[in-house]
């Protein structure tokens, strides 16, 4: 029987085209094994990570101390890596990549890590943002905008109608090609020097006392983590590929998935009213105004949340909503199908990708501990009301970059500097703003989002992201 290694499989279909048995099956991220499998080990050696292993009957009918396959014989290997960086960064998202760069811009050692082969896809974003949260840092490069926007159009949807309740001209923003976008951060972060690694996932943390002392890296096998139940995907008991590496701060941009903040005993669990659960498709074939972004809001389409038209070219669009779960009936697709069915312009265009997704709409409390500095939607840092979070991401990873790259270098000196002006500079300002509209959200009931007092305070949230 022939194994995979999930982590390192890259979901190439190269295996599959050999299998003379048809006993291989590719899912979009999993590789399925059948009882077909004769062990022939023909796979293995057309996988060109070393993703699979043969070790089951077939290896011993040929012998014992006869290795079935090349990947017995050659451990995959991987581009090296230090064993000390001053900093690392875990997530390549926008609040990962922005921390490394200015760490890097600090003239801190840093490694950026990133669990996916390919940063910035999938996308997990309706990929609106404002000029100016845009511009703060970057200029709007063609390469990575989709769609430039002039205009926002706020609807309501009530008893089945839908009314168009306000409509700005001059909201400016643009919507992202995201692929494009994390991936152009996380190359001006290499290119000030951080050390990026794909396909490399961080598994756990090495903590003395209290103090984080490094990362536990996974580039082979999925292990579990320190404190955490799992299972070897390799029956035979393949040892793991785990290393160690040491940084004096860590930076935990992992995303609304989160678990590195809880390794280190930052309570960062949501709650699901705090949470925006969502689906989106990208619709194409749709006739829509190319300039405008347009929000919906009511019960009966997205209760405790909203729906977006975000276009992004000729007509095409990102169509999606987001629900809060614990009083929404049905899942978030459920509303957005009946929505999409509801509004003839958009019933017209066919889906070409399916996103799915979470947002954080609670911030987090505790974002700094004993070496490390939590950021971006790991630290529930996205607007409460609109749940965009591009431009808090990329703000706090800044912010926590320069901190971080601060501290290291006080290490190095023996001066004394500490990581929670971090969170200092935070609340004192990006913070403060969240907590104001996470209040404002928790004023407006799911019922009260179609009132037009509702309808003023999400405008200008709106206006802030996207
Ligand atoms: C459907 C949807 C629509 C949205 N629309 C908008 C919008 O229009 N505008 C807006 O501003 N925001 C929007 N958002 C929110 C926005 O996408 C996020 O706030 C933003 O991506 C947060 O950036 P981040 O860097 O914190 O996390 P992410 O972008 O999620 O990046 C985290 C990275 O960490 C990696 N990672 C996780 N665990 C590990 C690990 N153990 N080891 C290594 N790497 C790891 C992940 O693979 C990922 O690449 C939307 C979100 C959703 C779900
Ligand atoms: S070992 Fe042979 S039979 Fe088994 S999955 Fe691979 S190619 Fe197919
Ligand atoms: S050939 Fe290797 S990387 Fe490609 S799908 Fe098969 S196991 Fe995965």
């Amino acid at each position: 029987m022939v194994y995979v290694r999930p982590s390192l499989c890259s979901y190439c279909g190269a295996c599959v085209s050999v299998c003379p048995q048809n006993a291989l099956t590719l899912a979009e991220t999993r590789l399925v094994v059948s009882e077909a499998c004769t062990d022939c080990g023909l796979c293995v050696r057309a996988c060109p990570v070393g993703a699979l292993e043969a070790r089951g009957e077939g290896q011993e009918a040929r012998g014992k101390g006869q290795p079935a396959t090349r990947n017995s014989q050659f451990a995959t290997r991987h581009l090296p890596l230090a064993t000390r960086y001053d900093i690392i960064v875990i997530g390549a998202g926008p609040a990962g990549s922005m921390a490394a760069l200015k760490a890097a811009q600090h003239g801190a050692s840093v490694l950026l890590l990133e669990k996916r082969q390919e940063i910035g896809s999938p996308v997990r974003c309706a990929e609106g943002i404002s000029h100016e949260a845009l511009t703060r840092f970057w200029e709007p490069d063609p390469s990575f905008i989709a769609a430039t926007i002039e205009r926002a159009e706020f609807y309501t949807v009530a008893g089945g109608r839908t009314e168009l309740r306000m409509a700005g001209e001059g909201a400016r923003g643009y919507v992202l090609e995201r692929r494009i976008f994390d991936r152009f951060l996380a190359e001006q972060a290499a290119l000030a020097g951080a050390h990026v690694a794909v396909k490399t996932a961080a598994v756990g943390l090495v903590i003395e006392g209290e103090k984080i002392r490094g990362v536990q890296i996974s580039t082979g096998l999925a292990q579990p983590p320190r404190g955490c139940k799992g299972q070897s995907p390799l029956p035979g008991g393949v040892p793991p590929e785990i290393s160690t590496i040491e940084a004096s701060v860590i930076i935990a941009a992992d995303g609304v998935e989160s678990r590195v903040a809880r390794w280190a005993g930052l309570g960062t669990h949501l709650k699901l009213r705090d949470t925006l659960s969502c689906a989106q498709y990208l619709l194409a074939g749709i006739e829509i105004d190319p300039a405008a972004v347009c929000y919906y809001t009511g019960e009966e389409i997205a209760p405790g949340g909203y729906a977006w038209v975000f276009p992004k070219g000729e007509g095409r669009a990102n169509v999606g909503l987001g629900i809060q779960p614990d009083v929404a009936r049905e899942p978030a697709i459920n509303y957005l199908i009946r929505f999409i069915e509801s509004q003839p312009h958009l019933a017209q265009g066919s889906p070409v990708t399916l996103v799915t997704g979470a947002v954080p709409l609670r911030p987090v409390e505790n974002i700094v501990g004993d070496g490390i500095l939590v950021v971006g939607d790991a630290a529930g840092q996205a607007d409460p009301l609109t749940g965009g979070g591009i431009p808090f991401a990329m703000a706090a990873g800044a912010l926590a970059g320069e901190v971080a790259a601060k501290f290291a270098g006080a290490r190095r000196r023996r001066a004394l500097t500490g990581l929670e002006e971090y969170k200092a500079r935070w609340e004192a300002d990006w913070g403060r703003r969240l907590r104001r509209n996470y209040r404002l959200k928790e004023r407006f009931s799911p019922g009260d989002r179609i009132s037009h007092a509702f309808l003023r305070v999400f405008a200008v949230a709106t206006a802030a992201v996207k």
